[in-house]
Parts: C-alpha cells; sequence; structure tokens
C-alpha cells in the first residue's frame, strides 16, 4: 500500500545516520559541521565528497554524485530502491515488511528477487555442511576450525537442487531468480540444476555483510574446475567483489594496510592465523576497481601471492591499478613450492609470528622487479640495468605522484650501483600517461581538501595555482595573465603564487621540493593539500589556462567595479579619480565580456 510504504520511507529518513551508512563504505573525517571523504562514484584520492549529516545528504563536488542514505547505498551496492531500503532500515532498527512492494519502482523487485535468493541458498548450503560429513573431514584436514567455518559461512551444495526448490516455492521466489542470481542453471528441456552441486561453498559478501555470489571448491578426487564462481549477475561482477573485504574493512580502515591473496582459502587460512587484514580476488586479476575500493581504505598493499613463477606474474599484473591510485606496494617472498595457506598449515601454530616477520622483510618495488628479472644484481651487464630501469620507469608511470615514482627509481638505481639521476627525469612531462590516471583526469581540477577550506567564488585561483605548478612550463608563457596578483582574492594563492613565480623567474624550472622549502610553515598543509597533475594535452591546458585566468580578471572587475560604486554611493561629491577609474575597469569588463560573451552584469 502506498501509504505505508511512504510511512515506512519517511521512518527510514528520519532515523538513518548518513555518516554511520556511508562511513561503512568510506572512511568519513570530519570538517566542522559536516564529513568528508573520497567520493566513490568518480576516479579520485582527494576527499571531494561532502556529508551532511543534518540534512541527511551527501554531495560530491567533482562528479556531482549526491543524495539521501538509500540513494547511495543504490548507487554504491548497484542494488534496487527496495533492497537498498531495506539495508538502510536494517540499520536504523526499523522492519521492513518481507512484501514491500513498491509499484512504480517495480523494475527493482527483479534485483530485490536474486538477493533473496542468494539468501535462501546460502542458508541451504550452510545447513547442508552439517550433513555431509566428506566435506566436514576435508575442512578438517585443511586445518580450518568450527569457528572460522562459521565466521566465513562456509557451507556445502547439495548434489540435488530440491531443497532450493522447496525452499523457493515456500518463499514465493521464483526459480527464475536463481537462474538469475547464477545459483542454478538449466538443462535442455527446462531441467533445472545447482550450478555448484557437491561443491565446498564460499558465499561472497559485499560491505554491508549481504550475500551476493559464491565461489565453489570440487570436492577431492573430483573431475572438473577446481573453483567456480558466480556469473555476472545484476548485483554480483568479479571485477568489483573482493571477498572477505566485508570482514577485514574495520581491519585495513585501522591499520591503513591491506593484504591481498588470490584464493578463497588462502583468505580464510590467514584469517585464522590472526591476519584480519585480507581481501581476495576472486578469479580475476586485480582491476582498477579493486584498487580503487581499497584505496580508500589503504594507503599500504601487500601482494601474498603464491612463490611460482604464475604468482610472481600476478604480482606484475596487480602493480599498474594499484600504483595508479598512488598505494604503497609491498611483496613478500614465499618459497617457490608455497601459497599463503601452506605456507600458514606449514608453520601452525605459530603462524602469526612467521607471517609477521615474512611481511616485515617483503620485498619494496625495486627489489621485486630486480628479482623478477631473474638475475643477481652483480651479474647484471650495464644495458641489462638500462633495461630494468627503463622499464621499472614505465611500471611507475602509473603512480600520480612525482615524489614517488623518483625515490622508487632512485632506489632502485642505487641497489642497482648506479649514479642517482637528476630529478624529475624519470617521467617527460606530457606523455604516455594513460588518460584514466586519476591526476590527468581533469588537469588542475580543483576539489577543497579537508585540511582547505575555500570560498567558492575563489575556486578559480586555487585552479590557477594548480596549473601553473602542475605545468610551470605551460602556464609561465602565460605570465601576462598571472602577474596581477591583485586579481587574487585569497591571500594564501597570492602568496604561494608569488613564491612560485619568484621561483620560476630565478630558476627557469620549478622544483617541488624548492617550493617547499621556501613556502612558510602556514602555508605547508595548503601547499600539501594541492593536487599537482601530470601529462594531459598541451593545448587542453592552454584552454584551460586561459579560462581560469578569464575567470578571475572578471571577478576581479566585477568586484573592483562594486567596491568603486559603493565608494561613490551615488554621491555628486565623487572625486574625478574614482569616477576615472570606476570607467576604466567598466570599458575593461565590457571588453572582456565582448570577447568571452556576456556575462550577465550589469554594473
Ligand atoms: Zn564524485
Amino acid at each position: 500500500m502506498a501509504s505505508s510504504l511512504q510511512d515506512i520511507l519517511l521512518r527510514v529518513k528520519e532515523a538513518a545516520d548518513i555518516v554511520q551508512i556511508v562511513g561503512q563504505y568510506v572512511p568519513l573525517k570530519r570538517a566542522g559541521s559536516k564529513y568528508l571523504g573520497v567520493c566513490p562514484f568518480h576516479n579520485d584520492r582527494h576527499p571531494s565528497m561532502n556529508v551532511n549529516p543534518r540534512m541527511g545528504i551527501y554531495k560530491c563536488f567533482a562528479c556531482g554524485a549526491g543524495g539521501d542514505a538509500i540513494k547511495f547505498v543504490q548507487e554504491f551496492e548497484r542494488v534496487g530502491f527496495v533492497e537498498a531500503l531495506r539495508l538502510v532500515a536494517g540499520k536504523a532498527g526499523i522492519a521492513i515488511p518481507e512484501n514491500l512492494s513498491l509499484g512504480d519502482k517495480g523494475d527493482s523487485d527483479k534485483t530485490a528477487m536474486v538477493v533473496q535468493a542468494n539468501q535462501i541458498a546460502l542458508q541451504i548450503y550452510v545447513e547442508s555442511l552439517e550433513k555431509s560429513q566428506v566435506t566436514l573431514d576435508y575442512l578438517q584436514e585443511r586445518g580450518l576450525n568450527r569457528e572460522t567455518v562459521k565466521h566465513f559461512q562456509i557451507g556445502y551444495a547439495p548434489e540435488s537442487s530440491d531443497l532450493i526448490l522447496q525452499r523457493a516455492a515456500a518463499k514465493k521466489v521464483p526459480k527464475e531468480a536463481f537462474i538469475e542470481a547464477g545459483i542454478l542453471g538449466e538443462a535442455a528441456g527446462g531441467r533445472v540444476f545447482d550450478r555448484f552441486a557437491g561443491r565446498l561453498m564460499f558465499p561472497i559478501f559485499n560491505l554491508s555483510s549481504r550475500v551476493i555470489g559464491f565461489g565453489g571448491r570440487i570436492p577431492p578426487g573430483r573431475d572438473g574446475a577446481k573453483y567456480i564462481n558466480t556469473p555476472e549477475s545484476p548485483l554480483y561482477s568479479k571485477s568489483r567483489v573482493l571477498y572477505g573485504f566485508n570482514f577485514a574493512r574495520q581491519s585495513i580502515d585501522q591499520s591503513g594496510e591491506a593484504v591481498i591473496v588470490e584464493g578463497y582459502m588462502d583468505l580464510v587460512s590467514l584469517w585464522q592465523a590472526g591476519v584480519h587484514n585480507a581481501v581476495a580476488v576472486c578469479g580475476t586479476a586485480l582491476t582498477r576497481e579493486h584498487a580503487q575500493m581499497l584505496m580508500r581504505f589503504a594507503k599500504k598493499v601487500y601482494l601474498f601471492f603464491d612463490g611460482d613463477t604464475a604468482g610472481r606474474q600476478a604480482v606484475r599484473r596487480s602493480l599498474e591499478p594499484l600504483l595508479a591510485q598512488g598505494v604503497e606496494v609491498r611483496v613478500p617472498v614465499l618459497p617457490a613450492s608455497e601459497d599463503p595457506d601452506s605456507f600458514v598449515k606449514k608453520n601452525s601454530p605459530d603462524a602469526l609470528p612467521a607471517l609477521q616477520t615474512l611481511f616485515a622483510a617483503a620485498e619494496d618495488l625495486p627489489s621485486f622487479l630486480i628479482r623478477d628479472h631473474g638475475k643477481s644484481v652483480d651479474s647484471l651487464s650495464p644495458e641489462e640495468k638500462d633495461v630494468l630501469v627503463k622499464s621499472a620507469a614505465e611500471v611507475l608511470q602509473h603512480n600520480p605522484s612525482v615524489e614517488v615514482r623518483d625515490a622508487h627509481l632512485q632506489s632502485l638505481r642505487k641497489s642497482l650501483g648506479l649514479r642517482p639521476a637528476p630529478i624529475n627525469r624519470t617521467q617527460p612531462r606530457g606523455t604516455n600517461i594513460p588518460t584514466a590516471a586519476p591526476t590527468a583526469r581533469v588537469p588542475g581540477l580543483f576539489v577543497p581538501g579537508a585540511s582547505l577550506t575555500v570560498r567558492a567564488e575563489a575556486v578559480p585561483e586555487w585552479q590557477l595555482l594548480q596549473l601553473l605548478l602542475s605545468y610551470p612550463d605551460i602556464a609561465v608563457s602565460r605570465a601576462d595573465a598571472m602577474d596581477h596578483l591583485a586579481w587574487f582574492m585569497d591571500e594564501r594563492v597570492r602568496e604561494l603564487f608569488d613564491i612560485t613565480l619568484g621561483l620560476l623567474a630565478e630558476k627557469k624550472t620549478l622544483s617541488l621540493r624548492e617550493l617547499r622549502e621556501l613556502v612558510p610553515e602556514s602555508l605547508q598543509e595548503v601547499l600539501a593539500s594541492l593536487e599537482i597533475a601530470e601529462g594531459g594535452d598541451p593545448e587542453r591546458i592552454r584552454r584551460q589556462l586561459k579560462e581560469y585566468a578569464e575567470e578571475v580578471e572578471s571577478r576581479y572587475l566585477q568586484l573592483e567595479l562594486q567596491r568603486l560604486k559603493q565608494t561613490m554611493g551615488g554621491s555628486i561629491e565623487t572625486d574625478n579619480k574614482t569616477k576615472e577609474i570606476y570607467f576604466g575597469l567598466y570599458k575593461r569588463l565590457q571588453a572582456f565580456n565582448a570577447r568571452k560573451g556576456p556575462l550577465g552584469f550589469n554594473p
């Protein structure tokens, strides 16, 4: 009934704590009466999303995403409205009737059914485990205790799909929902079967701990794929699902570190051994989406893969997406015959200290690259060293920070016994940076950070400053547009511009290190929160420079005119000098507007 739905909606919206709900997916920092976080809906590393607890809404400055708690869950989890409402209501302690229907929002009923199908299957798998002694024995043999099995809700898929069909009928969930969820398959003649029949089941949960898919391991002694996963469904996409993330999120958030493994069993073993910040990719290489999900919580990532060649290849493939997010990468080294699970087993019951030692000795990027090359440093020829440095530079180009790239390359050169390279030689500007890299997104797009509050009208001048710092060689050619420090209304911009231009005039090149040394303590944090972009099309950068400079100039002219108008105050006594200035400015603004098109300003 529509009225009862309206009632529920109202109650949920009133009771929902948006900071708690958004905070479950994205770490939030308090900024006055609001909260800031990195927006999950566009590729970013800066806190551009604003959460307002009083109004119960979120809004992203950069991509425009916004809405209430239900909308956030809907967009993040990619679920229908009813499902998002249920999740938010659950958090707020409000019960939603099972059969709630939304009439015009009915398209989401299908997703809701798939969600229910997954839940029904999970229940059956967990129940069935108790009846499969073979599987219980197998789990014991693998060293998993009851507590761990319960924690991960590991189950067993019965050979027959009868139980699922019975339970589905009882709960009025059509079998099509199970087919859609990838639980049931349909054979010729319409007979349905459980795709996971006979398998050990690892349910996969989303961040709100709702089951969205499964990984099934083949029973020992049977032929077939070792693991099968839920096929892509409205709820499940392997490129954006990390197994165990729901359990590990808090620990990752607290430590700022995450461990990535490749298998369900690796992850479960690590958990049991006491490593609670691990996640696993499910039958796919690590993707950019995975890296984005992780970097919201983690600054450092351990790639804990098998010790063999395949494991090393997997590390190599994972570097690009992680480096592109600016995450620090470490590689714990296992003997060639080991994987994380076997390592835990071998060292039990003292697996945790053994793991801690292994992690403490994990390779940084240069060490990994040298080992990956397969030769000892001493046996490398100068040419080989050169190739190694070049290929490292190629890998590192995905990292948005010049400092990080430099530090890694210098450390690699040092390990190879080479002289340090001149600074900033590591990546010629404007070349080879993938356009999708976070900083190439919109060079100079200015997003106020948590430590930086900026008046909306001052945003173009901050953008201009960012462009100057990011592309000094291009920006300084517009010095004519830059050296009017009076244009800037924000003192901090004025001061940073002044110092930067001074440095540029003196040295002809801009080193951020030198700049940092010159900038007063009070502005260090401001400088650090600016996004230094790289790469991008020089033509586009020039266009943006022109655009921002014009905006800054026109705003300055308008403000000056207003100020003078107030000074004159309509008085006839106004001295000629002021009149002259006023009309001078007015003419400039007119000429400016004629160039640029009307601004709708009328002095
Ligand atoms: Zn956004």
